[in-house]
């Protein structure tokens, strides 16, 4: 008799390990690594991910229960994830020390976890008719709306319309839409299009400059070969072009292309650039999708229909089958780390499946990261400059410091500065005012007794909102109504230091009542397609005035913006994690980049309190580059990543003193060569909604040295009576401390 098949399943459950399943005799043919199946799991039944079959289990087989269902039968579709992306996704759980199930579930879209077939789903689309082609909008005199959506039908880029594209420039669209269908200018169909689009009229092919040319063709000359490529191009350089170029030869070889952006410059206005220029089906994955729109995305990636892949964060796990180019764009973005539960880097994950591939990244960024600086010198990346702005003669921006010590500042910006906003405005230029701190004021303060807003539940203050006179804690949501009188010795005499970006759009709105004020921060872009609504408009130059957070500075073209203001440069100077520096010159280069993009020249003033910092002076005097070279050298005579590799547990509870217990515990574990633990330490913000935070730090000059201790290490922890307990977490590589 042979012996029975056995399974081995991943199931999306916060467990270390795989669980065994006996294959029924009817599954067996059709059963192989990375199908999905329905098991029973405690009194439930869940969709799991086989990982492997054999003969061999550590249980009696009398215990192990069957498997119920093959919900990707290979001799119909074949598995739900490709043989390289499993091998990723194992590779990555090991790494970062997640446990494999919730890693390889977090993979896939949702209906695919829930067992839904890797079948693309019907949606409504519009098109237009030839007589809607050709039709005169005029002709539609008594609607204006069903008039302006025929123009807007007509000059788009694409050629079929989803409810989700029209959502992005349109607010009550439906019963006009259905009108023009009735009219026959608009043909709707129930066809799987989601997401992805296809060009109706496609864009003039750009003449790459000679540095261009450069980048691309060294690029170019890797297809088929692992190697990564640094692109450290200034603002404007034409990066995209460049990526643009590439792609099309990547196409031309019939491979498929993996593009990763931060979030926040996945905007429609890029991926209609790349819509314009490619002749294949794109695939966009981001957060603004819906199940049904994602699903669709993912399967014809899958399925190699569609050919180009633009995401975020987590598309690098879509299976592509010929997959022959991973691009990077802002590769220094923070935003490619995923800050909770399986706490990914897409960046360093991307080289790992591009290194299995056998095929190429491109990073790029005006700002590269230190870690991809110091793996060009060391020889591991290829560095390529794009040293000049691409198109229209532009010229970088003048930058100069303003010191605003003594100088009368009233909420928040200077008068030098305002003078300044006032003479651009006049010039008919348009000026962005950057400052990382939302809501009206960080606190409210007493001057009687000292009093301030801290939150109970945090070792915060808590920030003041003017609109709706509110105070509210930006850790943990807290809200309250902001006071009249101290609440502690009764004065009235509270007063607002410091201001955020809500304090300066009224100071300015004061100062230019003529002028229109464009707030983008979270508190203005809550809604949806409220924030590309609002960045349209700063294109197109009706906003005269930008006020902005983090979201203003990336990957925004405004041409007509020659003034950029940094409020508070000061906040990056001073910060307690070791790549708060890195941080604040990524933050003012890019923001700078901003300026003068078309044909005025720009100007960037930083307003400091602190004029003779020597970083500062590094930054302006020697660029991005001379100021990495500068902090690396730091870096490296304090032993901070890249010149060690680190390893954060975290823990908190809502007992004061459980968390630290824990990572005593944990560190007494922890015994190690070559390996040093620091702590268990209070987290820089102790207190936060109510729990107690504490973090043991590891570190080791070789990363070897720290995973083989992390492999023996974390099986010890998990163990521990006290883990179950607590709240913990792991984070390999963190990005930053807190
Ligand atoms: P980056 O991605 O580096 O910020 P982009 O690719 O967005 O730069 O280029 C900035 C602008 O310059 C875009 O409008 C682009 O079309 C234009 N541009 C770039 N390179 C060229 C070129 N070689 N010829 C003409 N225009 C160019
Ligand atoms: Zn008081
Ligand atoms: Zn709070």
């Amino acid at each position: 008799m042979t012996s029975p098949l056995i399974a081995k399943v991943a199931v999306p459950v916060p467990l270390y390990g795989l669980f065994d399943y006996l294959v029924p005799p009817e599954l067996i043919d059709g059963i192989k690594k990375g199908c999905r199946v329905k098991v029973p799991f405690g009194r439930k039944q869940i969709v799991g991910m086989v990982m492997s079959l054999g003969s061999e289990s550590e249980f009696a087989l009398a215990k192990l229960k069957s498997i119920i269902e093959n919900l990707d039968d290979s001799s119909q579709k074949g598995p739900a994830l490709s043989e390289d992306v499993l091998k990723l996704l194992e590779w990555a759980a090991t790494y970062y020390q997640h446990p494999l199930g919730e890693v390889i579930f977090s993979a896939l879209p949702k209906y695919m976890r829930q067992g839904e077939l890797a079948e693309l789903k019907a949606e409504k689309t519009w098109r237009l008719s030839e007589s809607g082609e050709q039709a005169d909008a005029g002709m539609l005199k008594r609607s204006a709306k069903q008039a302006a959506l025929l123009t807007y039908l007509q000059q788009s880029p694409l050629a079929e319309h989803s409810a989700a594209q029209i959502n992005e420039d349109w607010e009550n669209w439906r019963a006009a839409i259905k009108a023009l269908v009735d009219k026959q200018l608009l043909i709707m169909e129930e066809k799987p299009l989601n997401a992805l689009i296809s060009a109706r009229h496609s864009a003039a092919e750009i003449q790459l400059n000679s540095q261009q040319a450069i980048a691309a063709d060294a690029v170019i000359a890797s297809l088929g070969e692992y190697k990564t490529f640094l692109l450290q191009g200034i603002t404007g350089s034409g990066k995209t072009e460049v990526y643009l170029s590439i792609i099309e030869k990547a196409l031309a070889q019939n491979t498929q292309v993996l593009v990763l952006v931060p979030e926040i410059s996945l905007t429609p206005q890029l991926t209609q650039r790349f819509v314009a220029r490619l002749d294949v089906e794109i695939a966009s994955l981001h957060s603004g999708l819906n199940d049904t729109q994602r699903h669709s995305a993912w399967v014809k990636a899958s399925q190699g229909i569609a050919r180009v892949v633009i995401g975020t964060r987590s598309a690098l796990f879509t299976p592509l089958p010929q997959l022959g180019l991973i691009i990077i764009d802002e590769e220094h973005d923070a935003s490619f780390k995923q800050q909770e539960g399986f706490r990914y880097h897409a960046r360093d994950l991307a080289l790992v499946r591009a290194k299995n591939k056998n095929i190429p990244v491109l990073l790029g960024s005006a700002t590269p990261s230190f870690e991809s600086l110091e793996n060009v010198s060391r020889g591991q990346y290829e560095l390529i400059k794009l040293t000049q702005r691409g198109a229209r003669n532009a010229k970088p921006p003048k930058v100069s410091l303003l010191d605003v010590c003594k100088r009368p500042m009233e909420d928040g910006i200077s008068d030098r500065l305002l003078d300044k906003v006032a003479e651009h405005i006049n010039k008919q230029g348009q000026v962005l005012l950057f400052l990382n701190r939302r809501g009206y004021a960080p606190l409210l303060m007493c001057h009687e007794c000292g009093w301030t807003t801290a939150c109970t539940r945090c070792d915060a203050n808590m920030t003041l909102h003017h609109h709706n006179q509110m105070l509210r804690c930006h850790h943990c949501g807290y809200e309250k109504p902001a006071p009249k009188v101290c609440p502690e010795c009764q004065h009235e005499s509270l007063y607002i230091p410091g201001a955020g970006t809500e304090r300066i759009e009224n100071a300015l709105r004061e100062k230019f009542p003529d002028v229109v004020i464009s707030r983008i921060d979270r508190d203005t872009t809550r809604r949806k397609g409220e924030l590309d609504k609002k960045l349209k408009e700063a294109r197109e130059g009706k906003a005269q005035i930008l006020i902005g957070t983090q979201m203003l500075a990336k990957g925004h073209d405004f041409p007509n913006l020659t003034l950029v203001g940094i409020l508070d440069v000061d906040q990056g100077l001073f910060s307690a994690d070791f790549r708060g520096t890195e941080h604040m010159a990524q933050l003012v280069v890019q923001v700078s980049g901003r300026a003068g993009r078309g044909e005025k020249p720009g100007e960037v003033i930083l307003q400091t309190h602190h004029p003779e910092h020597p970083l500062l002076h590094t930054l302006l005097e020697t660029g991005y580059s001379g100021f990495a070279e500068h902090a690396l050298k730091e870096r490296r005579e304090a032993f901070f990543p890249p010149f060690s590799y680190m390893a954060i547990l975290r823990c908190e509870s809502t007992h004061k003193d459980q968390g630290k217990e824990f990572l005593k515990e944990c560190r007494q574990a922890f015994n190690y060569k070559e390996v040093d633990a620091f702590g268990p330490l209070p987290a820089p913000m102790e207190r936060r909604a109510g729990r107690y935070r504490w973090q043991l730090i590891v570190m080791a000059k070789e990363r070897k040295l720290l995973h083989g201790a992390l492999r023996d290490w974390m099986p010890r922890v998990i163990k521990l009576k006290s883990a179950s307990k607590v709240r913990w977490s792991i984070d390999v590589d963190p990005q930053d401390m807190f």
